[in-house]
């Protein structure tokens, strides 16, 4: 790196700092980011960067280069309802956080964007960054699709923080990354009564123990064990006393797999156990499950591609573990080719923790490779045609 990078990369590094403790300390959750989109919108204006009419309430796309092959960049910006416990001074006060650094995120997005308006005319098409709102509660990224913004898009790349992969340093692997993921409820209808004459009730709760007991058994004997499936109660309420029967039970979970048709084959095998269940015990089961993202699945082309820019970057690049979070870049992903990959950012706790910390120091970089992917894979592109 000779003198003068080396002095406009600190300055970039400065002013992307700057930015992203003031996001930090403004959390907002999904669909109410108002002031940030509102300081994003502010930041890509003074930077001349076009933004364009989605018709988006929160989040936004900008638009940056000519016309031509388009790609695109996206990132998140909503926070968590964590009440922040990390005692930094740029640290959140008003009850969100954070935790799960689109914070970050966005404001690598921001310098990318820095970068790429500098080198807009030897771009060889268009670049539209996605600031997407409401990632954490999984329809950002629908919205964002519904709007139009993305039809001509050929390929959509991303990337998350990843807290215990060293600063800087670039995690990313072919094929399934994030789990196809989905919640389920059951509500019960007995009949209550004294516990002393159960004969006389239909008892929710029994049926519901059988619902939990048997779905034990779809991971565990119904599914391929090379295939990864989960599926866990997180939630169960019946009854407020020791002598009475109650009338209804409820319970709550979550399934995730591998892909979408995996999904709703659990789902399927979920529901006929509560209507078996509903038979055995003569009780009325109301079952409901939605798939809140698919998976995320990388293209093996593009994987190499992105590892290869990164390490011109000078990045140290490495394997990304799969996981059974889920990401709703996933959405994007079914109709655009893609890559989502993690970058470090040292946190000495996990992701969603109080005390999550994204390191800004992997800031520039991130912006670098950002810049970098969007620049390069427009050129690949503009010389397949
Ligand atoms: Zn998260
Ligand atoms: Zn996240």
């Amino acid at each position: 790196m000779n003198e003068k990078t080396a002095t406009g990369f600190s300055s970039l590094q400065e002013t992307l700092v700057t930015h992203f403790k003031w996001f930090h300390s403004h959390p907002e959750l999904g669909h109410h980011e108002w002031e940030t989109t509102a300081r994003i919108r502010d930041i890509l204006a003074d930077a001349g960067v076009e933004i364009l009419d989605t018709g988006l309430k929160t989040g936004l796309v900008a638009r940056i280069g000519n016309g031509g092959t388009v790609v695109a960049l996206r990132c998140d910006i909503d926070a968590l309802p964590i009440a922040e416990a990390t005692g930094l001074d740029y640290a959140s006060k008003n009850g969100c956080m954070h935790a799960c650094g689109h914070d970050f995120h966005l404001t690598s997005m921001l310098g990318a964007a820095m970068l790429l308006k500098q080198r807009e005319r030897q771009l060889t098409g268009a670049v539209k960054l996605i600031f997407q709102p409401a990632e954490e509660v999984a329809n950002g990224a629908i919205s964002v699709l519904a709007s139009g913004a993305l039809d001509d898009v050929a390929e959509i790349y991303g990337l998350h923080t990843t807290p215990g992969m060293p600063v800087s340093m670039i995690g990313v692997s072919p094929g399934a990354a994030y789990a196809a993921v989905g919640a389920f409820t059951i509500r019960i209808h007995g009949k209550g009564g004294h516990a002393a004459h159960p004969h006389e009730c239909r008892d929710p709760i029994v049926a519901l123990s059988q619902i939990i007991g048997a779905a034990q058994t779809i991971v565990s004997r119904r599914t391929n064990p090379f295939e990864p499936v989960a599926l866990s109660f997180t939630h169960v309420e019946a009854g407020n006393t020791w002598n009475i029967i109650p009338e209804e039970a409820f319970a709550e979970g979550t399934i995730r797999a591998a892909g979408r048709e995996q999904f709703n084959a659990i789902m399927r095998r979920l529901e006929r156990i509560c209507k078996g269940v509903q038979e055995i015990c003569g009780v009325q089961i109301d079952f409901h499950c939605v798939l809140n993202a698919p998976a995320v699945h990388n293209d093996g082309e593009l994987v190499e591609f992105v590892k290869q820019t990164a390490q011109e970057l000078g990045l140290k690049t490495g394997p990304s573990a799969p996981t059974m979070g889920g990401e709703d870049f996933a959405f994007y992903q079914e109709r655009i080719r893609g890559v989502f990959w993690n970058i470090g950012v040292a946190s000495p706790e996990p992701a969603h923790n109080p005390r999550f910390i994204a390191n800004p120091a992997a800031l520039g970089t991130a912006s670098a490779l950002l810049s970098a992917i969007a620049e390069k894979s427009l050129k690949r592109l503009s010389s397949v045609e």
